[in-house]
C-alpha cells in the first residue's frame, strides 16, 4: 500500500514537474519522499531557487505562504490546509500597528513564524537560524520583535539591541512545555550526552544547553561534535532525520511529548491527493505578498 502511494507520488511529481519541500518536524514517511528536508530558512531558499512549476509544501501555513510569496507565478500546494501554526496565530496585524505607534523609531522585525499580513508591515523577517545576525543588522537600537518571547530572550542576550517583544505571551506550545525537570531527568539517564536545543525553548532550558540552534543548525552541530550521545530539545520529528543521517550516534528527546500536531497532519495519502488534484493551493493577495516579499528578501540578503 505504502509502496504504491510512494510510486504514484513519484510519477505525479515527474508528470507535473513538482518538488516536495518538507520541514524537519514532519512525519518520517514524508521526509523519506521529500526532495529537500530542512529548517524554515533553508526551505525559503529552496522555494526561491526551484525551477519546478509546482511546490508541494509539507510544513505549516506560514511556511507555505512564504514559498508562495517568493514564487507568485508557481503553484504552491499544502497537503493538509489545517496545518496551522498556533504561534503565528498569536500575533495580529493590530498588535503591530499599535507597537509601531508606541515605538515610532524602532525597527519591526518578525520571526518567519507569522502570517503574510503581519510580514507585510515588517522592516525585516528572521528565522531561528539567523535571528541574532538579523537583529544586529537592523538600523535602530530598538527592535520590536515577535511573536516568540523565548526567541526574543535569546536574541536579547546575544545582541546589543533593546528588544520589545510582542505580543507579551507569544510562544510555541510544543517547545514551551519542555521543562527543566524533563531535562534534569534525561540528563540523569544519559550523563555523557550533549544538550542541543532550539531557541523556542524557555530561557532556563537554553541556559542548560551546550548548543542552541535552529533545527538544521542542531543537525549540523550533532554531525561535527565529538560526542556520540545527544539530548535533543525540540519537536521530536528532528530525531528521525538525525537517526537517518547519523546512524552511529544516539539521540534522546528531552521530552517525548514535544510533538507539534500541526506538523504531523501531512500524510503520504494527502501528498498524493494534493499532487493529483493540484490543490489545496496556497496564495497570498498580491499587494500583501509584494510588501512581505521585501521583508523576506531583506533577511535573505543579510543572512
Ligand atoms: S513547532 Fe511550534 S512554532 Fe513550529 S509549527 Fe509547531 S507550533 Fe508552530
Amino acid at each position: 500500500m505504502v509502496k504504491s502511494i510512494v510510486s504514484r507520488i513519484r510519477s505525479l511529481k515527474k508528470e507535473k514537474n513538482a518538488v516536495i519541500l518538507a520541514h524537519n518536524y514532519v512525519r518520517g514517511e514524508i521526509q523519506n519522499i521529500a526532495d529537500f528536508v530542512g529548517d524554515s530558512l533553508e526551505l525559503a531558499r529552496r522555494a526561491m531557487e526551484t525551477d519546478s512549476d509546482v511546490i508541494v509544501f509539507c510544513g505549516v501555513d506560514f511556511m507555505a505562504e512564504t514559498a508562495s510569496i517568493l514564487n507568485p507565478e508557481k503553484k504552491v500546494l499544502i497537503p493538509d490546509p489545517g496545518s496551522i501554526c498556533p504561534m503565528a496565530q498569536m500575533l495580529k496585524r493590530d498588535d503591530l500597528v499599535k507597537a509601531k505607534e508606541a515605538y515610532p523609531d524602532a525597527d519591526l522585525l518578525l520571526y518567519i513564524n507569522t502570517l503574510a499580513d503581519c510580514k507585510a508591515l515588517a522592516d525585516c523577517v528572521c528565522t531561528s537560524a539567523n535571528a541574532d545576525r538579523v537583529v544586529e543588522a537592523m538600523d535602530s537600537d530598538t527592535v520590536i520583535f515577535g511573536p516568540d518571547r523565548n526567541l526574543a530572550r535569546f536574541v536579547e542576550k546575544r545582541t546589543s539591541k533593546r528588544i520589545i517583544p510582542i505580543p507579551e505571551y507569544g510562544l510555541c506550545p510544543t517547545h514551551h512545555q519542555i521543562s527543566v525537570d524533563d531535562l534534569l531527568l534525561e540528563k540523569s539517564k544519559h550523563p555523557g550526552a550533549e544538550v542541543v536545543v532550539h531557541p523556542e525553548c524557555v530561557i532556563e532550558i537554553q541556559e542548560m544547553a551546550d548548543c542552541i540552534a535552529s533545527t538544521s543548525g542542531m543537525a549540523r552541530h550533532c554531525s561535527i561534535s565529538d560526542a556520540d550521545e545527544f539530548l535533543i530539545g525540540t519537536e521530536i520529528g528532528l530525531i528521525y532525520r538525525l537517526e537517518r543521517e547519523l546512524p552511529e550516534k544516539r539521540f534522546y528527546p528531552v521530552s517525548e511529548t514535544a510533538v507539534c500536531p500541526q506538523m504531523k497532519m501531512h500524510t503520504l495519502k494527502k501528498v498524493e491527493v494534493a499532487l493529483e488534484l493540484e490543490r489545496p493551493v496556497v496564495s497570498v493577495e498580491r499587494e500583501i505578498g509584494d510588501c512581505a516579499r521585501e521583508a523576506i528578501e531583506r533577511m535573505l540578503r543579510i543572512s
